[in-house]
């Protein structure tokens, strides 16, 4: 493919002029292919990732979708058999979208349906604990006790202790509804903790994930672009 200047790159892309562009650079604030790349006269293809202050500043426009995912549709980009989250999205034909982590398949609610690797990777850095916030409709009483045990972390494996989880009770009867914020995403995470304290999850929904919010306009599988807004809340 064609080459060009690293500097003349991200002058051209509107970062800065030529001269703040290399200051920019000498300070390690460029990353080419997620690595800190400190010479303005390095030459880059476009194929290379490069990013800003960990913005990601790319020939591919990048996008994002919030999605409402339906119940019955698996989290994944494509999938020779079943229908995935990508196929709900029309844009979805061209073929670098993919959803930000996963829900089961039996999950509704908020899905951000993304190109951008580096979002994505940041967002589900363990490390970095990103908070999300479900709903859930469980079968059982949900009590005070839960709450203290979810707050103080369940034992899911032998090894594996959750970090404390928020549980918000909103209904304890017979059928309980509840709000639940864990900053993981193990495998079922929600549902195994509850089986924890003997309770079935019934019904689960993701309301946010860190600082995005889902549009409640939005039914189960209907979808729409974020805003600029949203997506600087993501950053
Ligand atoms: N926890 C679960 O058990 N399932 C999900 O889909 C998400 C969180």
């Amino acid at each position: 493919g064609e080459y060009l200047r690293l500097d003349k790159y991200l002058a051209d892309m509107g970062v800065g002029t030529r001269s703040e562009v290399k200051g920019y650079i000498r300070k390690g604030r460029v990353k080419v292919n997620g690595q800190v790349a400190k010479q303005p006269e390095c030459k880059i293809a476009s194929e290379d990732t490069v990013s800003f202050d960990e913005r990601c500043i790319s020939y591919i426009e990048t996008e994002y979708f919030m999605l409402n995912k339906p119940a019955g549709v698996v989290s994944a980009a494509r999938d020779k058999l079943a229908a995935t989250v990508v196929d709900l999205i029309e844009e979805g034909k061209r073929k670098d979208l993919f959803p930000v982590g996963r829900l089961d398949k039996d999950t509704e609610g908020l899905l951000l349906i993304t190109n951008d690797g580096d979002l994505a990777h940041r967002l589900l850095s363990p490390k970095k604990h990103v908070k999300k916030l479900y709903f859930a409709k469980v079968q059982g009483r949900v009590t005070l006790d839960d709450v203290k045990k979810f707050r103080e972390g369940i034992s899911l494996e032998e090894d594996f202790t959750t970090l404390p989880a928020e549980l918000e009770i909103l209904k304890a009867e017979e059928e309980s509804e509840v709000f639940v914020t864990i900053s993981e995403g193990k495998f079922h995470q929600i549902k195994r903790m509850f089986e924890a304290v003997g309770k079935e999850v019934l019904y689960l929904k993701r309301l946010k994930m860190g600082e995005l919010a889902l549009d409640e306009r939005l039914s189960p599988g209907e979808y729409r672009k974020l805003t600029r807004e949203e997506i600087e809340l993501l950053q």
